[in-house]
């Protein structure tokens, strides 16, 4: 497996790949919800290239950019284990010389609320160097969770709008035995708040069992089920949120005529730990939404 600090360094050794490769990018601390993406990659190309990075641009004033861990050999042993070809491994100086221009990519039919409205200059952190490891790697596939679903969306968006030559692959949430998604954040949490940090998922089964056994077609009172459930668990909201699962546009109903179910969006934080999660709830009949950039675009 090599280890690329350096971006020259990156290309040469991606370019001496035979074959397909994807890309699985990450921020390190990796987890079993990382090992899942490494396996999708593996199963979709003949090389995996992963890269570790935390990346600062995608940190607002306050967050943990300086404490987020950063077990780098622990990291690389996860990476041999998994059978990954390459490792990208660069500093925050590599990837963002002070010389460079602050270029901003902005997805803003995707980033009006939800994470957006809670993290200013999140999505085009992400953006900035999501562009930027598909441009070193060049990448046939990039694997991304859907356990950041907004994320995803915003990546397919760029790709798509942006008509970058990449596969975007999106691998299914793992998690935890009590349905706690995995992420690396939960190491911050402590045993009392890991125990009431379940509240997301079980407030994102009570939005499932009410859309698909109670029929209910009220976003809003499956958004209110959902922040109760929060709350019962001391989990204080930051958004409970049922969407379109492609645009994220709000729902007038839920209504039983189309199909491609919703997005149930949940996120919260137990004290300092702020935790995200989500679930696309197949309705047998599905949804009706304005997506107005939708009607625009087919008028
Ligand atoms: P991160 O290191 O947190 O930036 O995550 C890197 C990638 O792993 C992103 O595409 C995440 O969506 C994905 N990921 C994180 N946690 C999980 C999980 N529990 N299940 C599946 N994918 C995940």
């Amino acid at each position: 497996m090599w280890i690329a600090k350096t971006i020259d360094q990156a290309r040469q050794l991606r370019h001496a790949l035979t074959g397909s490769v994807s890309l699985v990018p990450t921020m390190g601390a990796l987890h079993a919800g990382h090992a899942r993406l490494i396996q999708h990659a593996r199963e979709l190309c003949d090389h995996v290239v992963v890269s570790i990075f935390v990346n600062p641009t995608q940190f607002g004033p306050g967050e943990d950019y300086t404490a987020y861990p950063r077990p780098l050999d622990a990291d690389l042993a996860v990476c041999r284990d998994a059978r990954v070809h390459g490792v990208f491994q660069p500093t925050a100086d590599e990837i963002y010389p002070p010389t460079l221009p602050d270029t901003s990519i902005d997805v803003p039919r995707l980033t009006q609320d939800l994470e957006a409205s809670h993290r200013p200059g999140h999505f085009q952190g992400v953006c900035r160097v999501v562009l930027k490891l598909l441009n070193i790697i060049q990448p046939d596939t990039a694997c991304f969770g859907e356990k950041d679903y907004q994320q995803l969306k915003v990546i397919e968006a760029m790709v798509d709008d942006l008509a970058l030559p990449v596969n975007i692959a999106a691998t299914p949430t793992v998690r935890e035995r009590d349905g706690l998604a995995m992420s690396s954040r939960n190491a911050y949490l402590c045993s009392e708040d890991r125990a009431h940090a379940v509240a997301l998922y079980k407030a994102l089964c009570e939005a499932k069992a009410l859309i698909q056994e109670g029929g209910e077609n009220d976003p809003a009172a499956v958004e209110q089920t959902m922040d109760r459930v929060l709350r019962a668990y001391h989990v204080e909201p930051d958004y409970t949120a049922v969407r379109h699962p492609q645009t994220l546009m709000p729902l007038d109903c839920i209504e039983p005529r189309l199909t491609g179910g919703v997005a149930a969006l949940v996120a919260g934080r137990l004290g300092r730990v702020r935790l995200i999660d989500n679930m696309v709830i197949g309705h047998p009949t599905s949804i009706t939404s304005p997506m107005p950039h939708l009607q625009r675009a087919s008028a």
